[in-house]
């Protein structure tokens, strides 16, 4: 039965693991409370969601049982140890590593006890594995309401690993479940045997036999973990042995392809359906056993089901997660316009006294055009994102944004793309306010590397949360009537792109097959006002924090481009001769028309004086204005004439024909940086033009007065932001996940080149609405 050679584990605990910690993994399905769990024994704030696929790279933390330090490694939800998604492959490389030293002393896997007979089916793979186990039978509140009853003593027995109910929202029972396994890490531990029936267990034998002997991977996994994968067909595996023996592999190979013939001809079935069949053999007789007891159990998903009928119905669904997505935008402007005035004034009223403050010149533009018209602009949407985060966390936690997925995937699959995709799309900011970074991240629960990559290539045409401030200040310049609706309508624009892109792109460069796709809907929970706060709080202060670095110093950078170097002596003088030429006029206008009301005071029926006194009056006016043109000239040819002028300047021809001028094209650059600099520099660079002490200074007014501007440059830029070049983190994450440099350039140009065309498509829309 001892099967242990080499694999570590199973001894008392090593004087530096004594002091550095002990490595303790916790496992186990998906959206079954280990998030829950692990944040509540580490105090970290890791991302918890009420739907699969929310933790796909393992996490570590450390927390203490008793004074023994413990690291904790929180692993993404897995059924089972095939490496068929890197979720799973990755559980199996935490769980038995290439380095042994990594390898963790025990295994914490949590099950939802409603659903034990799946959770246990990945309990058995770790057994088999050799790592010692402890079960956390959690959500035993909402087992215990739902009347299933578990007798955890009968299961311990019967299984041969402790298990203990906890629930991890409230943290009952976790203790205990580390100290288990922190005890059972210092015990011998065998790997579990099972036994697979008279067709499969010799050749198990056999296989095993021969591993052992060439001491094939033995360091890392049981020669019959390793034998049972070779007749699952698991090409890691199998390739790992290639490596180290191959003659030893084609041996095991054959007996694998004996094993399959046989089983094809006489039971008509594979070796692996065999596997799958005695391991369900022997989970049910264990829960057979009196384990587990429904008797008065009600339909523990009653509720959710009802819920279901209305939610999810084929034709009320759509139509109430269109209403869910408009009535989450509405709310967001109608209660976020107090607090987000309040902020501006706030701002407005600190660039003031800063202009008061400081003494006029480079500090004061650095201070007051740099820094609060950069960062501040920035800032100032802080509000409105924190709204519509608020209710983005509430659909998530809650498990409706689950069933956006499950219904969006009937319209992925149309285009190519599968099921799994839309998560990574939601997280990209598919419904509002994600990231892409996280959203490529999370494509790594799909099987279909075709799939993969036409999902990850368009996934940055989501609203994230960085573009979202760009759209809410161009919707109130130029839409303030139907804010609402225009963000609605620019979110749906963004997908309805996004999914042609894929159509186009699965037809020509990730052609291929499309994978089937099952999803699993958690039940409705109504969420902890706590977890819904923590996640506002996550991502709302993501964004500050983003705006106090990162936005901070790509604003004072742009500050110096659009500042640098000053109009020479000779460039400026003309301007300047000619507003002293104009003031000289001014001036002696001036004491006329003070003389002339002087006099008109005592004869104040003199037609000549009064025809006079208008005429200068005129004069006067005709001459501020020829001034202050040519002040506006003298600023205007300043900006131009800075480095981040002429390289505006430089790319206007190509943007023109979308209508934006060279002020806009610096910012579109400085956005590939990060999407919130668009808004940032633009702030500045229509703040350094500006002249006109009297002018609005909010940047919405300074664009609505603008007459470069109107509804359809406002329509081109934000269809524009929507599409072009991801921002230049998404474009290293995404080189990484899809694996090259070309990737980074592909997404880079293509994307730009399609929100080219579709932001030049919204011209002609806008110049035939608008005019
Ligand atoms: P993970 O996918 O396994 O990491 O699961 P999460 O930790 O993200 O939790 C999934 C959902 O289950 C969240 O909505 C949690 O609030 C909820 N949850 C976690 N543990 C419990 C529990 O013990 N009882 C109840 N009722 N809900 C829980
Ligand atoms: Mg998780």
């Amino acid at each position: 039965m001892c099967e242990k050679k080499g694999v570590p584990g199973a001894s008392a605990l090593t004087e530096e693991e004594k002091k550095n910690g002990v490595r303790i993994a916790l496992a186990g399905n998906p959206n079954c409370g280990k998030t829950t769990a692990f944040n509540a024994w580490t105090g970290a704030h890791q991302h918890v969601g009420n739907y699969p696929g929310v933790t796909v790279e393992k996490k570590e933390g450390w927390t203490r049982c008793g004074n023994q330090k413990v690291l904790l490694v929180d692993l993404p939800g897995a059924y089972s140890l095939t490496p068929y998604s890197m979720e799973e492959r990755v559980v199996r490389d935490v769980l038995a590593p290439e380095n042994a030293v990594e390898r963790p002393r025990a295994v914490i896997d949590v099950i939802d006890s409603a659903t034990l007979e799946r959770g246990l089916m990945l309990a058995v793979q770790i057994r088999e594995l050799g790592q010692p186990v402890v079960l956390a039978c959690n959500m035993m509140d909402e087992a215990k309401r739902a009347g299933i009853a578990i007798d955890l003593e009968k299961l311990s027995a019967r299984f041969g690993v402790r298990a203990v109910p906890t629930v991890a929202r409230s943290g009952e029972g976790l203790d205990r479940a580390l100290a288990l396994a922190l005890e059972k890490a210092q015990k011998p531990c065998e790997p579990l045997v099972l036994a697979y029936g008279p067709d499969v267990d010799p050749a198990l034998q056999r296989m095993s036999a021969l591993i052992s002997e060439k001491k094939l991977l033995v360091e890392r996994y049981p020669a019959r973990w390793t034998a049972i994968k070779i007749l699952e067909n698991d090409e890691v595996v199998l390739d790992q042995i290639r490596k180290a023996d191959p003659d030893a592999a084609r041996d095991l190979e054959a007996q694998r392809d004996a094993l399959a013939a046989h089983l094809s001809s006489t039971h008509d079935t594979t070796p692996d359906a065999v596997i799958a069949d005695y391991r369900f053999g022997f989970i049910n007789s264990v829960l057979k056993d009196g384990v587990l007891r429904k008797d008065n159990a009600k339909d523990r998903l009653a509720f959710t089901d009802k819920l279901d009928k209305v939610l999810t119905n084929t034709i009320f669904g759509p139509v109430i997660m269109l209403a869910v997505v408009y009535f989450m935008f509405w709310t967001t402007f109608i209660v976020g316009a107090y607090p987000q005035g309040w902020v501006e004034d706030f701002f407005g009223w600190l660039g003031e006294l800063m202009t008061g403050v400081l003494p006029e010149g480079l500090v004061q533009s650095l201070v007051v055009d740099g820094v609060i018209g950069g960062v501040g602009g920035v800032l100032s949407f802080v509000p409105l994102i924190l709204i519509m985060f608020l209710i983005v966390s509430f659909l998530e936690d809650s498990g409706y944004m689950a069933r956006m997925a499950y219904m969006l995937d009937r319209v992925m699959r149309a285009f190519g793309l599968h099921g799994s995709s839309v998560m990574p799309f939601i997280i990209a900011g598919g419904i509002a306010g994600g990231c892409a970074i996280p959203g490529v991240m999370a494509t790594r629960t799909m099987r279909s590397e075709k799939e993969r990559m036409a999902t990850m290539m368009t996934l940055p045409l989501m609203t994230c949360g960085a573009k979202i401030p760009v759209f809410l200040m161009l919707t109130a310049a130029f839409f303030a009537e139907n804010q609402a609706g225009i963000m609605f309508a620019v979110t749906l624009c963004g997908w309805a792109v996004a999914l042609l892109v894929s159509l186009f792109l699965r037809k020509t460069v990730f052609r291929g097959e499309s994978t089937p796709f099952v999803m699993e809907l958690p039940p409705y929970r109504l969420p902890t006002l706590r977890s819904i706060l923590t996640h506002t709080w996550e991502r709302g202060w993501m964004y500050i924090k983003k705006a106090g670095t990162v936005i901070l110093a790509i604003s004072v950078i742009l500050w110096a481009a659009l500042t640098f170097p000053a109009l020479s002596e000779k460039q400026s003088a003309p301007f300047e001769e000619k507003i002293a030429a104009l003031e000289a006029q001014i001036a002696p206008l001036d004491e006329q028309i003070a003389a002339l009301k002087q006099q008109l005071e005592g004869a104040p029926a003199d037609a000549a004086m009064s025809r006079a006194l208008a005429d200068a009056t005129e004069q006067k006016a005709a001459l501020e204005e020829q001034k202050s043109e040519t002040e506006n000239a003298l600023a205007s040819e300043t900006v131009r004439n800075t480095w981040g002028g002429r390289i505006g300047q430089f790319v206007e021809p190509v943007f023109r024909p979308l209508g934006f001028d060279w002020r806009t094209d610096v910012a579109l650059i400085s956005g590939v940086a990060a999407k919130e600099a668009i808004l940032s520099t633009m702030g500045t660079a229509y703040s350094i033009g500006e002249t006109d002490p009297d002018e609005p200074d909010s940047l919405s007014a300074r664009l609505a007065a603008d007459p470069g501007w109107s509804k359809t440059v406002a329509l081109a830029l934000m269809l524009f932001v929507l599409i072009y070049s991801p921002c230049f983190v998404t474009l290293v994450v995404l080189k990484n996940e899809a694996g090259g440099w070309r990737w980074l350039f592909f997404s880079m140009a293509f994307n730009t080149g399609v929100a080219y065309l579709v932001a030049w498509a919204g011209t002609l829309v806008g110049r035939m609405i608008w005019g």
